[in-house]
Formats: structure tokens, C-alpha cells, sequence
């Protein structure tokens, strides 16, 4: 018997993370399913994940907690065996400001989360993936956004920043671990309905703007999860250091 692709999905609980966390799971993937702090959703999550008959951790770890990232990995090692696909997607937003209202605290959190947390994911999946560590090769899927292009002004600039970070680490990170076996690719995506513009301080923020999008519409997060998905598995064996827009036209 094959052995089944080993995935951990940060920010699993909900939204995006989770659409992915159940495709993976219906495609065949083992999984890890991270969350913050949202442990009655993850639960769910985790329910729906082993009706299709993989296995399935749950863990609550701050993707910011380098300690906490580590023993996350080490805990996988242990139940499920050595990580084979990472999605980087958890993430953070705050409420919406410009540039005369941003602090340090803010931006310290913001990319701690946004950008620390998916460097010290991706270092400790390499550490498992990679040829030289004796790893048999891997695949890591950052999710970006569309704000890195747009910037986000009067909105959320420190957040498009944050991302525009990710895809420069996309970049980076695909270059160098390339003939490792390691793939690094991202999905960017538009507005997506999701929990996450509550957090930023709008939840009906996709149905304010969707009158402008080409599409006329905001997006499923399984859309989403589509691409994450395609890009993670050995169907996109050519692709490294690439992003998928999802945003329905917006670009
Ligand atoms: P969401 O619905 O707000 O879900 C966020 C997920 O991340 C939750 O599972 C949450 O866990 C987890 N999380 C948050 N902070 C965390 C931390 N510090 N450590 C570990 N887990 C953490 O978000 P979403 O809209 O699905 O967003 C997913 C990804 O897509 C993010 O990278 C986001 O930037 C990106 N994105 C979203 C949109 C959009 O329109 N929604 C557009 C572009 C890009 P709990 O449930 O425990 O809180």
C-alpha cells in the first residue's frame, strides 16, 4: 500500500483553511488541523475530515509561538508521521485604519503572525521534507492575497504589506529548496467570504464591494481551496516559486 500524503493545514478551523482541510482530506491526504483558539469548530472540522477515512490530529497552536510551531511538528512526527504538504494559511487581520493610526505593537503582531508564523512552518517542514535532511520531498502551498498587489489604502496597508511579504517569501524560499524536492507556490486570494472581515472590523465588507469586482460576486472559500489544493499535489509537479490569483478577475 502507498503511503497516504501527511498535510498540515494551519489555521484549519475555519474559512479558507478549513474548505482546504476537507478537500484534502476527501482527496486522500493525513492531516493536521491547526487552530488558535476556536476548538468547538475545529472539532467539527475534525469530524467531517475522518468521515472520509484518513486520519486527523487536531492542535491549537499560535503559528507565532516558535516553541509552540516546534512541538506542533514534533507531536505530528509522533501520530502521524513527517509533514509532506504544509498550507501556510493562518493568518490575522485587524481593524481597518491608514497609515496615521498604525503602531509598532500592531505591526510587531501583524507580521508575527502573517509572515513569522509561515517562516518558522515552512523551516520546520523543510527540516522534514528536504533530500539533505533525509526527507523523501514535499510540497508547501503560502496563502497570500490580492492586497499585495492592491495594497489595501485606507484599509489595511499593513496587512497587504504582510503579504507582499509572503510573496516575496514564496519566491525565496521555492529557489532555494528546489532541488531539495521541495515546491513552494502561493494562492492570492480576493474577497472571500469568511470570518475574517468581522476580525477586520466590516463583516459585510464582500457585499459592500462586490459590485465592483469583474465577477459581481464574492468568492466560496472552497474556490479557494481548489487552487491550494492543485498546487499542493504532484498534479502541479512543474510548478515552484508561482501564485494562483483567486479573486475573480480582480487583479
Ligand atoms: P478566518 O475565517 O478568519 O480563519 C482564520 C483561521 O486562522 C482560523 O482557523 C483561526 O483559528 C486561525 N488563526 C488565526 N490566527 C492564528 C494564529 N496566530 N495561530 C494559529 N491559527 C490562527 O480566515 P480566512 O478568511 O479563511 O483566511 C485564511 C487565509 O486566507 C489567511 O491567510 C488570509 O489572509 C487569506 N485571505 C483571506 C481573504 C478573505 O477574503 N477571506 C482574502 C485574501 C486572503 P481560530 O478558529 O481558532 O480562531
Amino acid at each position: 500500500m502507498t503511503a497516504r500524503p501527511i498535510a498540515l493545514v494551519t489555521g484549519g478551523s475555519r474559512g479558507i483553511g478549513r474548505a482546504t482541510s476537507l478537500m484534502l482530506a476527501e482527496r486522500g491526504y493525513d492531516l493536521c488541523i491547526n487552530y488558535l483558539s476556536n476548538q468547538q469548530q475545529a472539532i467539527e472540522v475534525q469530524a467531517q475530515v475522518l468521515a472520509f477515512g484518513v486520519r486527523c490530529m487536531l492542535y491549537q497552536a499560535d503559528v507565532a509561538d516558535e516553541a509552540g510551531v516546534v512541538k506542533m511538528f514534533r507531536a505530528m512526527d509522533k501520530e502521524l508521521g513527517p509533514v509532506t504538504a504544509l498550507v501556510n494559511n493562518a493568518a490575522l487581520m485587524m481593524p481597518q485604519l491608514n497609515v496615521e493610526q498604525v503602531s509598532s505593537a500592531r505591526l510587531l503582531k501583524m507580521f508575527a503572525v502573517n509572515v513569522g508564523g509561515s517562516f518558522i512552518c515552512a523551516r520546520e517542514a523543510v527540516l522534514r521534507m528536504a533530500f539533505k535532511h533525509g526527507g523523501a520531498g514535499g510540497s508547501i502551498v503560502n496563502v497570500s492575497s490580492l492586497a499585495a498587489l492592491t495594497g489595501s489604502p485606507n484599509e489595511y496597508l499593513d496587512y497587504a504589506a504582510s503579504k507582499g511579504a509572503i510573496d516575496t517569501f514564496t519566491k525565496g524560499l521555492a529557489k532555494e529548496v528546489s532541488r531539495e524536492g521541495v515546491r513552494v507556490n502561493a494562492v492570492r486570494p480576493g474577497l472571500i467570504y469568511t470570518d475574517m472581515h468581522s476580525d477586520g472590523g466590516e463583516p459585510d465588507r464582500v457585499n459592500r464591494v462586490k459590485e465592483g469586482l469583474p465577477m459581481g460576486r464574492g468568492g466560496d472559500p472552497s474556490e479557494v481551496a481548489e487552487a491550494i489544493c492543485w498546487l499542493l499535489s504532484e498534479r502541479a509537479s512543474f510548478s515552484t516559486g508561482d501564485s494562483i490569483n483567486v479573486s475573480g478577475g480582480l487583479n
